[in-house]
C-alpha cells in the first residue's frame, strides 16, 4: 500500500470507483478518461509499479490477468476482439506507476491510442 497512489487508494475504497470486477488479487475499473468505448482499467490489489519491478512470483497474477482481460471484454460486449495495454515507466509512458493493464475494446474509431 501507497499512501500516494491512486489506484492502491482506489483498492482500499478511499476513492470511490465502481468495480467491474473484483476478487482477492485484482480489481477492475472503468478508466476516467476512456480511449474507446470499452475501457477498463485492470489493477492488481498489491503495489506493483510496473513489469519492470514485477518479479517471478507475479507470473501466475500476470497470465491471470491477462485471461481475465479476455473474459471481461466480452462480458462488456465486445465480441469481436479487444486489445490490452501495458505501459511501464515514463519511456514508456506510464502515468500512475502501479501497474495496470487497459483494455479497450468498442466500435472504431477510437478516441486515442495509448
Ligand atoms: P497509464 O498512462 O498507463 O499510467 O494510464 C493511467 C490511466 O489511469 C489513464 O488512462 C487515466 O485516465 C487512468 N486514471 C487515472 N486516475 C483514475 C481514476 N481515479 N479512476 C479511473 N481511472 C483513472
Ligand atoms: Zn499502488
Amino acid at each position: 500500500m501507497d499512501e500516494n497512489c491512486v489506484f492502491c487508494r482506489i483498492v482500499r475504497g478511499q476513492i470511490p470507483s465502481p468495480r467491474v470486477y473484483e476478487d482477492d488479487q485484482v480489481i477492475a475499473i472503468n478508466d476516467i478518461n476512456p480511449a474507446a468505448p470499452i475501457h477498463l482499467l485492470l489493477v492488481p490489489k498489491e503495489h506493483v509499479e510496473s513489469l519492470m519491478t514485477a518479479g517471478p512470483q507475479h507470473e501466475a497474477l500476470v497470465g491471470k490477468m491477462l485471461l481475465l482481460a479476455a473474459r471481461l471484454a466480452r462480458e462488456q460486449g465486445s465480441d469481436n476482439g479487444f486489445r490490452v495495454v501495458i505501459n511501464n515507466g515514463p519511456g514508456g509512458g506510464q502515468e500512475v506507476f502501479h501497474l495496470h493493464m487497459h483494455v479497450l475494446a468498442g466500435p472504431r474509431p477510437w478516441k486515442r491510442t495509448l
